[in-house]
Protein backbone atom coordinates (compact mmCIF):
# COMPACT_ATOMS: atom_id res chain seq x y z
CA UNK A 1 0.00 0.00 0.00
CA UNK A 2 3.08 2.46 1.07
CA UNK A 3 4.39 1.17 -1.99
CA UNK A 4 1.10 2.53 -4.42
CA UNK A 5 0.81 5.50 -2.67
CA UNK A 6 4.60 6.65 -3.44
CA UNK A 7 4.10 5.93 -6.93
CA UNK A 8 1.09 7.44 -7.39
CA UNK A 9 2.38 10.36 -5.23
CA UNK A 10 5.02 10.37 -7.79
CA UNK A 11 2.91 10.00 -10.87
CA UNK A 12 0.86 13.09 -9.47
CA UNK A 13 3.83 15.04 -9.04
CA UNK A 14 4.84 14.44 -12.71
CA UNK A 15 1.48 15.57 -13.99
CA UNK A 16 1.89 18.51 -11.61
CA UNK A 17 4.60 19.45 -13.32
CA UNK A 18 3.74 18.54 -16.93
CA UNK A 19 0.25 20.69 -16.26
CA UNK A 20 2.49 23.17 -15.10
CA UNK A 21 4.96 23.70 -18.13
CA UNK A 22 2.34 23.19 -20.34
CA UNK A 23 0.56 26.24 -18.40
CA UNK A 24 3.30 27.61 -18.95
CA UNK A 25 3.92 26.45 -22.48
CA UNK A 26 0.41 27.75 -23.16
CA UNK A 27 1.41 31.61 -22.46
CA UNK A 28 4.31 31.39 -25.09
CA UNK A 29 1.85 29.82 -27.52
CA UNK A 30 0.17 31.60 -29.50
CA UNK A 31 -3.93 31.16 -29.51
CA UNK A 32 -3.84 33.44 -32.65
CA UNK A 33 -2.24 31.80 -35.66
CA UNK A 34 -1.40 35.09 -36.95
CA UNK A 35 1.38 37.60 -36.55
CA UNK A 36 2.01 41.46 -35.41
CA UNK A 37 3.15 42.76 -39.02
CA UNK A 38 5.38 45.24 -40.40
CA UNK A 39 7.21 45.86 -37.18
CA UNK A 40 10.05 48.03 -37.97
CA UNK A 41 13.00 49.80 -35.38
CA UNK A 42 13.97 53.08 -36.47
CA UNK A 43 16.51 55.18 -34.61
CA UNK A 44 15.65 58.70 -33.91
CA UNK A 45 17.51 61.58 -31.62
CA UNK A 46 18.56 59.95 -28.21
CA UNK A 47 16.15 56.62 -28.47
CA UNK A 48 14.83 53.67 -30.63
CA UNK A 49 11.08 53.66 -32.39
CA UNK A 50 9.78 50.70 -32.60
CA UNK A 51 6.08 50.87 -34.24
CA UNK A 52 3.89 47.95 -36.04
CA UNK A 53 0.79 47.73 -37.64
CA UNK A 54 -2.40 47.68 -35.32
CA UNK A 55 -3.51 44.34 -34.96
CA UNK A 56 -7.18 43.34 -35.39
CA UNK A 57 -8.98 43.35 -32.07
CA UNK A 58 -5.89 43.91 -30.21
CA UNK A 59 -6.23 45.44 -26.50
CA UNK A 60 -2.74 46.14 -25.99
CA UNK A 61 0.66 44.90 -26.94
CA UNK A 62 3.31 42.92 -25.53
CA UNK A 63 7.11 44.30 -26.17
CA UNK A 64 10.29 42.17 -25.26
CA UNK A 65 13.87 43.31 -25.89
CA UNK A 66 17.06 41.78 -26.15
CA UNK A 67 20.73 42.84 -26.91
CA UNK A 68 23.23 41.06 -29.16
CA UNK A 69 23.26 36.97 -28.01
CA UNK A 70 21.15 37.57 -25.18
CA UNK A 71 17.63 36.33 -24.01
CA UNK A 72 14.42 38.22 -24.35
CA UNK A 73 14.04 40.50 -21.51
CA UNK A 74 10.85 41.49 -19.65
CA UNK A 75 7.64 41.93 -20.92
CA UNK A 76 6.31 45.54 -21.65
CA UNK A 77 2.33 45.85 -21.91
CA UNK A 78 1.66 49.05 -24.92
CA UNK A 79 -1.18 50.35 -25.45
CA UNK A 80 0.03 52.32 -28.48
CA UNK A 81 1.40 50.73 -31.91
CA UNK A 82 5.00 52.24 -30.71
CA UNK A 83 7.61 52.30 -28.58
CA UNK A 84 10.17 54.60 -27.76
CA UNK A 85 13.28 52.86 -26.46
CA UNK A 86 15.45 54.92 -25.11
CA UNK A 87 17.78 52.36 -22.79
CA UNK A 88 20.00 52.23 -25.88
CA UNK A 89 23.88 52.55 -26.72
CA UNK A 90 25.53 53.31 -29.63
CA UNK A 91 26.97 50.81 -32.05
CA UNK A 92 24.76 47.76 -29.87
CA UNK A 93 21.90 45.52 -32.27
CA UNK A 94 18.99 44.98 -30.38
CA UNK A 95 16.34 42.76 -31.35
CA UNK A 96 12.50 43.35 -30.61
CA UNK A 97 9.32 40.79 -30.58
CA UNK A 98 6.17 42.46 -30.33
CA UNK A 99 2.32 40.48 -30.04
CA UNK A 100 -1.26 41.06 -30.00
CA UNK A 101 -3.46 41.21 -27.09
CA UNK A 102 -7.03 40.43 -27.87
CA UNK A 103 -9.59 38.85 -25.93
CA UNK A 104 -9.53 35.35 -27.96
CA UNK A 105 -5.80 35.17 -26.76
CA UNK A 106 -2.27 36.68 -28.16
CA UNK A 107 -1.21 36.34 -31.39
CA UNK A 108 2.24 35.51 -32.67
CA UNK A 109 5.51 37.61 -32.26
CA UNK A 110 6.46 40.15 -34.78
CA UNK A 111 10.30 40.46 -34.90
CA UNK A 112 12.97 43.60 -35.34
CA UNK A 113 16.02 44.41 -35.35
CA UNK A 114 18.44 47.49 -35.56
CA UNK A 115 22.06 48.84 -34.29
CA UNK A 116 21.12 51.71 -32.28
CA UNK A 117 23.03 54.88 -33.58
CA UNK A 118 23.27 57.90 -31.50
CA UNK A 119 22.46 61.31 -33.95
CA UNK A 120 25.45 63.09 -34.64
CA UNK A 121 25.86 66.83 -32.73
CA UNK A 122 26.84 69.35 -35.00
CA UNK A 123 29.11 71.57 -33.21
CA UNK A 124 29.56 74.23 -35.42
CA UNK A 125 29.04 75.86 -39.14
CA UNK A 126 31.01 78.62 -40.81
CA UNK A 127 32.15 80.20 -43.55
CA UNK A 128 35.41 79.55 -45.62
CA UNK A 129 36.76 80.18 -48.44
CA UNK A 130 34.61 77.87 -50.46
CA UNK A 131 31.62 77.57 -48.80
CA UNK A 132 30.24 76.32 -45.68
CA UNK A 133 32.20 73.86 -42.82
CA UNK A 134 29.52 72.01 -41.08
CA UNK A 135 31.74 70.08 -38.24
CA UNK A 136 30.30 67.65 -36.17
CA UNK A 137 31.91 65.15 -33.47
CA UNK A 138 33.24 61.98 -34.01
CA UNK A 139 30.88 58.99 -33.60
CA UNK A 140 32.69 55.81 -32.59
CA UNK A 141 31.72 53.38 -34.93
CA UNK A 142 30.85 55.44 -37.83
CA UNK A 143 31.62 54.07 -41.34
CA UNK A 144 29.62 57.55 -42.89
CA UNK A 145 27.98 60.32 -42.40
CA UNK A 146 24.96 62.13 -44.65
CA UNK A 147 24.31 65.70 -44.38
CA UNK A 148 21.24 67.00 -44.89
CA UNK A 149 20.25 70.73 -45.73
CA UNK A 150 17.55 72.82 -45.39
CA UNK A 151 18.03 76.86 -47.21
CA UNK A 152 15.61 79.76 -45.73
CA UNK A 153 12.33 78.91 -47.18
CA UNK A 154 12.56 75.83 -48.39
CA UNK A 155 10.66 73.69 -46.68
CA UNK A 156 11.85 69.75 -45.72
CA UNK A 157 15.51 68.74 -45.38
CA UNK A 158 17.16 67.31 -48.26
CA UNK A 159 20.46 65.00 -48.27
CA UNK A 160 23.14 67.23 -49.99
CA UNK A 161 26.07 64.71 -49.43
CA UNK A 162 27.34 61.01 -48.49
CA UNK A 163 30.75 61.13 -46.44
CA UNK A 164 32.98 58.17 -46.72
CA UNK A 165 34.76 56.98 -43.62
CA UNK A 166 34.94 58.51 -39.96
CA UNK A 167 35.72 62.54 -41.33
CA UNK A 168 33.55 64.81 -38.99
CA UNK A 169 33.02 67.11 -41.44
CA UNK A 170 31.82 68.53 -44.47
CA UNK A 171 32.04 71.77 -46.64
CA UNK A 172 28.78 72.63 -48.57
CA UNK A 173 29.97 74.59 -51.35
CA UNK A 174 26.50 74.87 -52.92
CA UNK A 175 26.08 78.00 -50.73
CA UNK A 176 24.86 81.56 -51.66
CA UNK A 177 26.40 84.66 -49.81
CA UNK A 178 23.90 86.21 -47.65
CA UNK A 179 21.51 82.80 -47.41
CA UNK A 180 20.78 81.14 -44.47
CA UNK A 181 21.31 77.64 -43.90
CA UNK A 182 20.61 74.60 -41.61
CA UNK A 183 21.93 71.30 -41.60
CA UNK A 184 21.59 67.71 -39.66
CA UNK A 185 23.95 65.43 -40.02
CA UNK A 186 23.16 61.06 -39.81
CA UNK A 187 25.88 58.65 -38.91
CA UNK A 188 26.29 55.38 -40.62
CA UNK A 189 27.87 52.00 -39.78
CA UNK A 190 28.26 49.37 -42.22
CA UNK A 191 24.59 48.88 -42.75
CA UNK A 192 22.41 50.99 -40.32
CA UNK A 193 22.07 54.37 -40.29
CA UNK A 194 20.93 56.70 -37.41
CA UNK A 195 18.73 59.36 -37.16
CA UNK A 196 19.47 63.38 -37.31
CA UNK A 197 19.06 65.68 -34.08
CA UNK A 198 15.54 67.52 -34.01
CA UNK A 199 16.98 70.40 -33.59
CA UNK A 200 19.25 71.79 -37.13
CA UNK A 201 22.12 74.29 -36.69
CA UNK A 202 22.05 77.05 -38.57
CA UNK A 203 24.67 79.81 -40.26
CA UNK A 204 24.47 82.58 -42.96
CA UNK A 205 27.14 81.74 -45.68
CA UNK A 206 29.08 85.14 -46.63
CA UNK A 207 31.79 84.86 -48.96
CA UNK A 208 35.54 85.51 -48.65
CA UNK A 209 36.68 89.22 -49.91
CA UNK A 210 37.61 89.02 -52.97
CA UNK A 211 39.65 91.42 -55.44
CA UNK A 212 41.43 93.21 -52.25
CA UNK A 213 43.84 95.99 -53.51
CA UNK A 214 46.15 97.74 -51.56
CA UNK A 215 47.88 101.26 -52.85
CA UNK A 216 49.79 104.09 -51.43
CA UNK A 217 47.18 107.28 -51.68
CA UNK A 218 47.92 110.85 -50.99
CA UNK A 219 45.78 110.11 -47.62
CA UNK A 220 47.53 107.10 -46.69
CA UNK A 221 47.46 103.39 -47.66
CA UNK A 222 43.94 102.68 -49.44
CA UNK A 223 42.42 99.40 -49.63
CA UNK A 224 39.55 98.71 -51.99
CA UNK A 225 37.65 95.20 -52.89
CA UNK A 226 34.64 93.76 -54.08
CA UNK A 227 31.38 93.97 -51.61
CA UNK A 228 30.00 91.02 -50.20
CA UNK A 229 26.40 90.24 -50.25
CA UNK A 230 24.78 89.92 -46.97
CA UNK A 231 27.43 91.85 -45.09
CA UNK A 232 27.07 94.08 -42.29
CA UNK A 233 30.16 95.47 -42.50
CA UNK A 234 34.38 94.66 -42.95
CA UNK A 235 37.06 94.41 -40.58
CA UNK A 236 40.18 95.56 -41.99
CA UNK A 237 43.73 93.64 -40.68
CA UNK A 238 47.09 94.92 -40.99
CA UNK A 239 50.60 93.21 -40.35
CA UNK A 240 54.07 94.78 -40.75
CA UNK A 241 56.53 92.37 -42.66
CA UNK A 242 56.11 88.78 -43.91
CA UNK A 243 56.70 87.23 -39.96
CA UNK A 244 54.58 90.10 -37.79
CA UNK A 245 51.47 89.40 -36.31
CA UNK A 246 48.16 90.42 -37.81
CA UNK A 247 45.86 93.13 -36.26
CA UNK A 248 42.67 94.61 -36.36
CA UNK A 249 42.59 98.21 -37.38
CA UNK A 250 39.49 99.24 -38.15
CA UNK A 251 35.91 98.45 -39.51
CA UNK A 252 33.71 100.22 -42.57
CA UNK A 253 29.89 99.99 -42.65
CA UNK A 254 28.52 97.78 -45.61
CA UNK A 255 26.30 100.64 -46.43
CA UNK A 256 29.69 102.53 -47.53
CA UNK A 257 31.91 101.67 -50.63
CA UNK A 258 34.18 98.93 -49.89
CA UNK A 259 37.16 100.99 -49.12
CA UNK A 260 39.43 102.05 -46.15
CA UNK A 261 42.17 103.77 -45.95
CA UNK A 262 44.73 103.27 -43.15
CA UNK A 263 46.27 106.70 -41.99
CA UNK A 264 47.80 105.49 -39.30
CA UNK A 265 50.37 102.34 -41.31
CA UNK A 266 53.80 102.30 -40.63
CA UNK A 267 55.53 104.52 -43.00
CA UNK A 268 58.90 103.39 -44.90
CA UNK A 269 57.65 99.06 -44.25
CA UNK A 270 56.14 96.52 -45.90
CA UNK A 271 52.92 96.31 -44.97
CA UNK A 272 50.42 93.61 -45.25
CA UNK A 273 46.67 93.56 -45.00
CA UNK A 274 43.16 91.47 -45.36
CA UNK A 275 39.90 92.06 -45.45
CA UNK A 276 36.71 89.63 -44.06
CA UNK A 277 33.07 90.29 -44.19
CA UNK A 278 30.84 89.95 -40.75
CA UNK A 279 27.39 90.37 -40.29
CA UNK A 280 27.49 90.13 -36.66
CA UNK A 281 30.21 89.84 -33.86
CA UNK A 282 30.77 86.04 -34.20
CA UNK A 283 29.39 85.54 -37.96
CA UNK A 284 31.75 86.39 -40.78
CA UNK A 285 33.38 85.42 -43.93
CA UNK A 286 36.85 84.18 -44.71
CA UNK A 287 39.79 86.56 -44.79
CA UNK A 288 40.50 87.87 -48.55
CA UNK A 289 44.10 87.42 -50.11
CA UNK A 290 46.19 89.37 -48.01
CA UNK A 291 48.01 92.01 -50.36
CA UNK A 292 51.42 94.15 -49.23
CA UNK A 293 52.51 97.50 -50.16
CA UNK A 294 55.67 99.29 -49.29
CA UNK A 295 53.94 102.09 -47.27
CA UNK A 296 54.98 105.60 -48.60
CA UNK A 297 54.04 108.58 -46.37
CA UNK A 298 52.36 111.30 -48.66
CA UNK A 299 53.60 114.26 -46.01
CA UNK A 300 57.25 113.33 -46.78
CA UNK A 301 59.30 114.29 -49.67
CA UNK A 302 60.12 111.43 -52.23
CA UNK A 303 61.83 110.33 -55.41
CA UNK A 304 62.60 107.57 -57.84
CA UNK A 305 65.30 106.20 -59.42
CA UNK A 306 64.92 104.57 -62.52
CA UNK A 307 67.28 102.29 -63.95
CA UNK A 308 67.31 101.63 -67.52
CA UNK A 309 69.03 98.89 -70.12
CA UNK A 310 69.61 96.28 -67.53
CA UNK A 311 69.97 94.03 -66.06
CA UNK A 312 73.73 93.83 -65.94
CA UNK A 313 74.74 91.29 -62.60
CA UNK A 314 77.95 93.39 -61.90
CA UNK A 315 75.77 96.63 -61.80
CA UNK A 316 72.49 95.66 -61.11
CA UNK A 317 73.86 93.36 -58.21
CA UNK A 318 75.33 96.25 -56.32
CA UNK A 319 72.73 98.56 -56.83
CA UNK A 320 70.23 96.09 -55.12
CA UNK A 321 72.50 95.98 -52.69
CA UNK A 322 72.80 99.28 -51.57
CA UNK A 323 68.82 100.25 -51.87
CA UNK A 324 68.65 97.00 -49.59
CA UNK A 325 70.88 98.45 -47.06
CA UNK A 326 69.03 101.62 -47.38
CA UNK A 327 65.76 100.50 -47.16
CA UNK A 328 64.78 102.06 -50.81
CA UNK A 329 63.29 100.68 -53.83
CA UNK A 330 63.86 101.94 -57.68
CA UNK A 331 62.59 101.11 -60.79
CA UNK A 332 64.11 99.71 -63.51
CA UNK A 333 63.09 99.54 -67.15
CA UNK A 334 64.54 96.35 -68.35
CA UNK A 335 65.27 95.21 -71.80
CA UNK A 336 63.20 92.12 -72.58
CA UNK A 337 66.13 89.81 -74.49
CA UNK A 338 68.10 90.41 -71.20
CA UNK A 339 65.71 88.96 -68.49
CA UNK A 340 66.25 85.49 -69.69
CA UNK A 341 69.80 85.81 -69.09
CA UNK A 342 69.77 87.85 -65.77
CA UNK A 343 66.89 85.54 -64.49
CA UNK A 344 68.24 86.05 -60.94
CA UNK A 345 68.55 89.89 -61.04
CA UNK A 346 65.26 90.44 -62.24
CA UNK A 347 63.57 87.70 -59.23
CA UNK A 348 65.90 89.47 -56.93
CA UNK A 349 64.74 93.30 -57.52
CA UNK A 350 61.05 91.99 -57.19
CA UNK A 351 61.98 90.58 -53.70
CA UNK A 352 63.18 93.52 -52.69
CA UNK A 353 59.86 95.64 -53.47
CA UNK A 354 61.63 96.79 -56.51
CA UNK A 355 59.39 97.97 -60.06
CA UNK A 356 60.25 96.04 -62.71
CA UNK A 357 58.76 98.27 -66.25
CA UNK A 358 58.95 97.37 -69.96
CA UNK A 359 62.18 99.43 -72.15
CA UNK A 360 61.19 97.04 -75.02
CA UNK A 361 62.53 93.76 -76.31
CA UNK A 362 65.67 94.64 -78.16
CA UNK A 363 66.11 98.29 -77.42
CA UNK A 364 64.79 100.01 -80.80
CA UNK A 365 64.29 103.88 -81.16
CA UNK A 366 60.46 102.98 -81.25
CA UNK A 367 59.62 106.22 -83.24
CA UNK A 368 61.35 104.61 -86.65
CA UNK A 369 59.26 101.33 -86.04
CA UNK A 370 56.29 99.65 -87.58
CA UNK A 371 53.10 99.82 -85.09
CA UNK A 372 53.15 96.18 -85.21
CA UNK A 373 57.36 96.22 -84.05
CA UNK A 374 55.99 98.17 -81.41
CA UNK A 375 53.28 96.45 -80.45
CA UNK A 376 55.30 93.17 -80.46
CA UNK A 377 58.34 94.66 -78.81
CA UNK A 378 55.88 95.70 -75.82
CA UNK A 379 54.30 92.53 -75.25
CA UNK A 380 56.90 89.93 -75.48
CA UNK A 381 58.30 92.11 -72.58
CA UNK A 382 55.35 92.33 -70.65
CA UNK A 383 55.55 88.26 -70.95
CA UNK A 384 58.96 87.68 -69.90
CA UNK A 385 58.58 90.56 -67.04
CA UNK A 386 55.33 88.39 -65.91
CA UNK A 387 56.90 84.72 -66.54
CA UNK A 388 60.31 85.74 -64.31
CA UNK A 389 59.31 88.11 -61.83
CA UNK A 390 55.54 87.48 -61.07
CA UNK A 391 54.68 90.88 -61.19
CA UNK A 392 52.74 93.07 -63.88
CA UNK A 393 54.88 95.36 -65.94
CA UNK A 394 52.40 98.77 -66.32
CA UNK A 395 54.58 101.34 -67.10
CA UNK A 396 56.90 101.83 -70.35
CA UNK A 397 59.82 103.87 -71.01
CA UNK A 398 60.94 104.01 -74.86
CA UNK A 399 64.33 103.63 -75.70
CA UNK A 400 66.33 107.38 -75.83
CA UNK A 401 62.67 108.34 -74.46
CA UNK A 402 61.77 108.57 -77.97
CA UNK A 403 57.75 109.32 -78.26
CA UNK A 404 55.84 110.17 -81.09
CA UNK A 405 51.86 109.76 -81.44
CA UNK A 406 52.73 106.83 -83.03
CA UNK A 407 54.59 105.11 -79.98
CA UNK A 408 51.76 106.42 -78.12
CA UNK A 409 48.74 104.52 -79.79
CA UNK A 410 50.74 101.38 -80.07
CA UNK A 411 52.01 101.08 -76.53
CA UNK A 412 49.44 99.93 -74.18
CA UNK A 413 51.19 101.42 -71.09
CA UNK A 414 51.52 104.51 -69.64
CA UNK A 415 55.13 106.31 -70.77
CA UNK A 416 57.58 107.02 -68.41
CA UNK A 417 60.64 109.43 -69.10
CA UNK A 418 62.49 111.68 -66.34
CA UNK A 419 62.63 114.74 -64.59
CA UNK A 420 66.67 114.64 -64.37
CA UNK A 421 68.88 113.23 -66.69
CA UNK A 422 72.53 112.28 -65.40
CA UNK A 423 74.09 111.39 -68.69
CA UNK A 424 75.52 108.52 -66.75
CA UNK A 425 75.83 106.68 -70.04
CA UNK A 426 78.01 109.22 -71.63
CA UNK A 427 80.26 110.27 -68.62
CA UNK A 428 80.49 107.55 -67.14
CA UNK A 429 82.01 109.14 -64.05
CA UNK A 430 80.84 108.27 -60.48
CA UNK A 431 81.46 112.21 -59.20
CA UNK A 432 79.57 113.18 -62.23
CA UNK A 433 76.61 111.06 -61.79
CA UNK A 434 76.70 111.71 -57.96
CA UNK A 435 76.67 115.86 -58.47
CA UNK A 436 74.09 116.20 -61.01
CA UNK A 437 71.70 114.08 -58.52
CA UNK A 438 72.85 116.09 -55.55
CA UNK A 439 72.53 118.99 -56.84
CA UNK A 440 68.86 118.83 -59.06
CA UNK A 441 66.59 116.50 -56.64
CA UNK A 442 63.20 117.29 -55.76
CA UNK A 443 60.45 115.46 -54.14
CA UNK A 444 58.62 113.52 -56.75
CA UNK A 445 61.65 114.17 -59.20
CA UNK A 446 62.36 111.10 -61.83
CA UNK A 447 65.81 110.57 -62.15
CA UNK A 448 67.12 108.90 -65.18
CA UNK A 449 70.71 106.42 -64.54
CA UNK A 450 71.66 102.89 -66.25
CA UNK A 451 72.68 99.94 -64.58
CA UNK A 452 74.40 98.88 -67.56
CA UNK A 453 77.23 100.71 -66.65
CA UNK A 454 79.91 100.11 -63.68
CA UNK A 455 80.73 103.67 -62.59
CA UNK A 456 76.67 103.81 -61.84
CA UNK A 457 76.97 101.38 -59.60
CA UNK A 458 79.71 103.66 -57.86
CA UNK A 459 77.27 106.69 -58.15
CA UNK A 460 74.59 105.02 -56.32
CA UNK A 461 76.60 103.81 -53.68
CA UNK A 462 77.10 107.42 -52.56
CA UNK A 463 73.76 108.83 -53.76
CA UNK A 464 71.44 106.75 -52.26
CA UNK A 465 72.34 106.76 -48.41
CA UNK A 466 72.80 110.38 -49.27
CA UNK A 467 69.24 110.71 -50.71
CA UNK A 468 67.97 108.72 -47.56
CA UNK A 469 69.84 111.33 -45.10
CA UNK A 470 68.35 114.12 -46.90
CA UNK A 471 65.01 113.38 -45.80
CA UNK A 472 63.63 111.29 -49.10
CA UNK A 473 61.86 108.30 -49.18
CA UNK A 474 63.05 105.92 -52.51
CA UNK A 475 59.89 104.94 -54.58
CA UNK A 476 59.31 103.20 -57.35
CA UNK A 477 57.46 105.41 -59.65
CA UNK A 478 54.11 103.46 -59.59
CA UNK A 479 54.57 104.10 -55.90
CA UNK A 480 55.32 108.14 -56.37
CA UNK A 481 52.07 108.26 -58.67
CA UNK A 482 50.02 106.93 -56.12
CA UNK A 483 51.00 108.99 -53.07
CA UNK A 484 51.04 111.78 -55.29
CA UNK A 485 47.64 110.89 -56.66
CA UNK A 486 48.15 111.05 -60.10
CA UNK A 487 46.33 108.19 -61.77
CA UNK A 488 48.66 107.24 -64.88
CA UNK A 489 47.20 106.99 -68.29
CA UNK A 490 48.28 104.84 -71.21
CA UNK A 491 48.97 107.41 -74.34
CA UNK A 492 50.10 109.93 -71.39
CA UNK A 493 54.15 110.66 -71.22
CA UNK A 494 54.76 111.39 -67.79
CA UNK A 495 58.47 113.05 -66.60
CA UNK A 496 57.68 113.46 -62.62
CA UNK A 497 55.29 112.66 -59.91
ZN1 LIG B 1 67.69 102.57 -72.91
Amino acid sequence: MKKLLKVFLVAASLMLVFFSFNAFGADNEAELKEAVKNIGAENCAGYMKISWEPFPEATAYELQKKSGDGSWGKVRLCEETYFEDGKTKNGTVYSYRVRAVTEEGKSEFGTVSNMYLGSPVIKSVKSTDEGLLVKWKRCTVATGYEVYRKGKGEKEYKLIASVKGNTPSYTDKKVVSGKKYSYKVKQISADYISGYKDKAVSAVFLAPVKKLSVSNSPKGVTLNWKKVKGAKGYSVWRKTGENGKWKKIGTTKASADAVYTDKKTLYGKKNYYKVRAYRSSDVYGAYSKADFVYSVNPNKPMLALTYDDGPYPPATNRILDTLEKNGGRATFFVVGSRIPVYADCIRREAALGCEIANHTYSHPILTGCKPETIKEEIEETDKLIKEYSGTEASLVRAPGGAVSDKVRENVKHPLVNWSVDTLDWDHRTPSKTTAIVKSRAFDGAIILMHDLHVPTATASETIIPWLVSQGYQLVTVSELFEAKGIVAEKENLYTRG
